[in-house]
This record gives C-alpha cells, sequence and structure tokens, in this order.
C-alpha cells in the first residue's frame, strides 16, 4: 500500500491534475490512499480574504474570494464526468457560500482568531480533496472523498495543533482500511484535523506531508511518495542556487534535520511517523513523473559526499542572557529553558560560556513575555534579524578539519554562534539575514563544485532520462 501526498503546485489547475490522474493510472495496481493540499495558492488566497474581513473590509474579502471560487469551479467543470458535474457544482458553490458567512463572522469578530482561521484554512484542502476525487472518477479510477477531520485527532491548539496520535492512528485504521478493502482510493486532506468535540484544526503551514506521513505509519504503508515541484531533495533550495543537485538517497536522520533546519521541500515533523515504522519516503517531480526522485531510508548507502545538503531559517532572532548568578551555579539553564517551555516556545540552537546564555528562536509570538521573565534571571539582549544555517551530512562526523574549511570560505561573512555535536550530522551556525544569499552561494560553490555522481544527480542528467 502505497500513501501519495500531492502538494500545492502537483494540484493547481486542470494539467496539473490531469498530471497526478496519470501518475495514478500507472500505479494503479497497488493498494493507494491520497492526501492532498489546497489548489495552488489558494491556503494564502484564503487567509488574505480573512485578515481584510477581520479589518471589516467583507465586500474586498469577498471579492478577493472570488477568483478562488471561480478556479475550483471551472476546474471540476473541466474534470468531472457529466453526470456529476451539476451536483459538484452546487457543493462547491455551497462550501464559497459558507466561507461568505464565516468571513462575515470574522468581521464581527473583528479578529481572525487563531480557530477561526483554522475554519477558513480547511475549506482549501476540502476543496481540492473533492476536486481531486471527482477527477480520478471521470479518469475511471475508483476514487472516494474521505473527510479525514473524523480520523485526524488533535490538540485545540489552533494553527499549529498537536496530533493525539492513539486516538487518530486507531481512526485512521478503522476508516481507511474500510475504504481500501472495499476497492476504492480514498482522497483525503493533508493540513486539517479536528478536536475531540469536532472543531476544525490545522497542524501547522506546510503540513500536508507531515499528514501523509502520519497515515502511512498508522497504515503500515509500503512506502510514502511527496509528489511536488522539484526533482527531489537538492543539495540546497534551488530558489538561490539553479544548478542545485539532486541527493539521490539520503538517512531519514539527515532528511529530518534538514526539513528541522528550514529545507521547505518537507514539512519539519514529517519523517517522524515514517521512522518509527521504518517506512520509505521518497521525495519526486510530479512534473517530471519519469525522474527517479530523491529516497529518504533508514540508512544511506555510504557516500564520499562530505556534505549531503545544506538548510537555512531566515528571520531568526538570538535572545542573550548573562549572569553572574550562572557562574559555578546549578539549575540555572533548567530556570531558563523553563520560561520558554511555559510560553510554548521552540530553541534551535543553543551556546553557554561562563557566564551568558545564547539561544536562537524562529516563534517570537511570545517574545515580550519571555524577554520580561528572563530579566528576573539576568541582563537580556537580542538580536533580530538573523538566520541559521545548517550543512548537513553522515561524513561531518569523521572528517577532521571540517571546520576550519567551512569557516575560511565564508571567512568574510560574521557568524556568531555554532553548534557541531548535538547530532554529529549537522553543522549550524548563525550570520546575519543580509548575508545568507552571499553565504549559501559560497558554500555551495565550496562542497557542490563537484558532486559525486554516486550520490547526486544534476539536473541536465535528469533531463535526459
Ligand atoms: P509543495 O507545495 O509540493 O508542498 P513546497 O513549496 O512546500 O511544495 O516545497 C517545495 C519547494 O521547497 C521547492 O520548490 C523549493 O523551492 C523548496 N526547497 C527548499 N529547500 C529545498 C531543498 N533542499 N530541496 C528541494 N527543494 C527545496
Ligand atoms: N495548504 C497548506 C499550506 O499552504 C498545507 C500544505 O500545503 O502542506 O500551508
Ligand atoms: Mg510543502
Amino acid at each position: 500500500m502505497l500513501v501519495m501526498k500531492f502538494g500545492g503546485t502537483s494540484v493547481e489547475n486542470v494539467t496539473a491534475i490531469q498530471r497526478l490522474a496519470r501518475i495514478l493510472n500507472h500505479f494503479r495496481d497497488q493498494q493507494l490512499v491520497i492526501v492532498v493540499s489546497a489548489m495552488g495558492k489558494t491556503t494564502n488566497g484564503l487567509l488574505e480574504c480573512g485578515r481584510l474581513a477581520a479589518t471589516g473590509d467583507v465586500i474586498q474579502a469577498s471579492e478577493r474570494l472570488a477568483p478562488i471560487a471561480d478556479l475550483h469551479l471551472a476546474t471540476v467543470r473541466e474534470l468531472a464526468q457529466t453526470d456529476e458535474v451539476e451536483q459538484l457544482e452546487s457543493e462547491i458553490t455551497q462550501r464559497f457560500a459558507s466561507i461568505d458567512l464565516l468571513l462575515t463572522r470574522i468581521a464581527a469578530a473583528g479578529d481572525l482568531n487563531p480557530a477561526l482561521s483554522d475554519e477558513l484554512l480547511a475549506n482549501g484542502e476540502l476543496l481540492s480533496s473533492t476536486v481531486v476525487a471527482a477527477a480520478l472518477r471521470s479518469g475511471g479510477l475508483p476514487a472516494d472523498f474521505v473527510d479525514i477531520r473524523a480520523a485526524m485527532i488533535t490538540t485545540d491548539d489552533f494553527t499549529r495543533a498537536s496530533v493525539i496520535f492513539e486516538e487518530t492512528d486507531r481512526r485512521l485504521r478503522a476508516t481507511l482500511s474500510q475504504s481500501l478493502a472495499a476497492g476504492t482510493i480514498p482522497v483525503t486532506q493533508g493540513f486539517i484535523g479536528s478536536t475531540l468535540d469536532g472543531r476544525t484544526t490545522t497542524i501547522g503551514r506546510g503540513g500536508s506531508d507531515y499528514t501523509a506521513s502520519i497515515i502511512g505509519a498508522a497504515l503500515d504503508a509500503d512506502e510514502i511518495r511527496i509528489w511536488t515541484d522539484v526533482d527531489g531533495i537538492l543539495s540546497t533550495d534551488p530558489r538561490i542556487i539553479s544548478g542545485a543537485v539532486k541527493v539521490r538517497t539520503i538517512s531519514f536522520a539527515e532528511a529530518a534535520e534538514l526539513a528541522y533546519f528550514g529545507a521547505k521541500v518537507l514539512h519539519p515533523s514529517t519523517l517522524l511517523p515514517a521512522m518509527k515504522k521504518d517506512i520509505p519516503v521518497i521525495v519526486c517531480n510530479s512534473r517530471r513523473p519519469e525522474v527517479k526522485g530523491t529516497s529518504i531510508v533508514r540508512a544511506a548507502p555510504p557516500s564520499a559526499a562530505l556534505v549531503k545538503a545544506i538548510a537555512f531559517k531566515r528571520g531568526i532572532t538570538v535572545v542573550n542572557v548573562s549572569s553572574d548568578r550562572m557562574l559555578m551555579a546549578h539549575g540555572f539553564l533548567a530556570r531558563l529553558f523553563e520560561i520558554f517551555d511555559r510560553h510554548e516556545t521552540a530553541i534551535d540552537m543553543v551556546a553557554t560560556s561562563e557566564v551568558s546564555v545564547s539561544m536562537t528562536l524562529d516563534d517570537t509570538r511570545n517574545l515580550e513575555v519571555i524577554l520580561a521573565e528572563l530579566r528576573q534571571l539576568g541582563e537580556v539582549s537580542i538580536e533580530t534579524d538573523q538566520a541559521l544555517i545548517c550543512l548537513v551530512g553522515e561524513n561531518l562526523k569523521f572528517t577532521p578539519g571540517i571546520a576550519a574549511r567551512l569557516f575560511s570560505t565564508i571567512a568574510e561573512i560574521n557568524v556568531s554562534m555554532i553548534s557541531h555535536g548535538a547530532s554529529a550530522i549537522n553543522l549550524s551556525f548563525i550570520v546575519p539575514d543580509r548575508s545568507v544569499e552571499k553565504a549559501i552561494h559560497l558554500l555551495h560553490d565550496q562542497f557542490f563544485s563537484d558532486p559525486d555522481p554516486s550520490t547526486f544527480e544534476d539536473h541536465s542528467a535528469a533531463e535526459s532520462v
């Protein structure tokens, strides 16, 4: 059984959905579960509508909604089988009427609070899965729309809800196995869930990858396949380095580091469920399905490459706390971390000296209260507009002199915190945000100028497949 997730660009319009249908035809002799994201930029569009409504401008919010409705209606008219079109048009129109009503409620509240935001954004995935299921049926595949909210049970931390695994796994098995046993292909939503008492939630932006992995693990799938708009996991973000090369095979541990430290191709939590059940995750390009993607597996074959890929996270804030009380004292760090924990703020990197601690965060929603509490422990300063760069590769742990090579490459850039060791396969450091592009260019030239063909494949080679 395979779980396949198609991201926003892979379902963005008629052409993309036709491509998806052709891909599935290829896999039709296997049991399949399909997870989809919202079409194209729908999630951002809905969010914009919500923000406009929150300012009280319902008319402009409604106007912004119209093209989103048109896209879904036009796609379903083009792709659904004739005898289903009328019913689907009415379903979709009703959903947009309910979104309009929701926008009025948001305007009345004067605030797009997290619960309303989730209720609004969930429509993107509910609509795309309706459209994709219809398109597949019209292509002769027995697709069945499944509302994942009945199974994906989460906490009520709206916009970043945590999955309640035991309950979710049990329900996923019950709901999806039934559908599979009946010989159908369940088509369901990524990103969304529901509290036990039935309120719609979302699990964080980009969360559809994570949904696919959760479903794959619950059903003991043979493989989880993430279809996206690039050939696989690349040596770095192709938006910065157009010549980034594709990694053929990478370990769970390496890919998890990359995802966590900003490689947008996978949501940060994606690999956790798959790793637990040792299910391979394949990342591949829905526009070029003939190209073999990147395989993420427990153990990657030995490689000569020092670095497998470089990730980065922008907009990082560094918080420094210094206090004489730290000197020879125990319990200081515990008190400090407890503050972040209580305010549900994750720290990515930590460096300590005798009397000071530096920590990096990308979630600054609760920064003000955190700073106020930290000031009771010592002197506090912050540096905003920083970025974290992270080199990943299993050989980093065996290679002497790697730090010297790395830092001489970017000698002209001001590096402020360095971490290597917590996971020996990752070497991370902080630079000013404005220097990210330059640092990535220098590092990519240094470590990928002559990529080992047994580990990497360049795009021109892929094109000739
Ligand atoms: P989807 O909508 O399919 O989930 P995303 O836009 O979320 O797609 O993720 C794919 C994008 O991730 C790519 O288009 C690319 O710009 C970006 N990306 C960042 N880092 C990497 C990387 N190391 N390898 C591949 N893609 C990356
Ligand atoms: N549609 C959601 C988002 O844009 C989830 C996803 O794409 O994975 O964040
Ligand atoms: Mg994504």
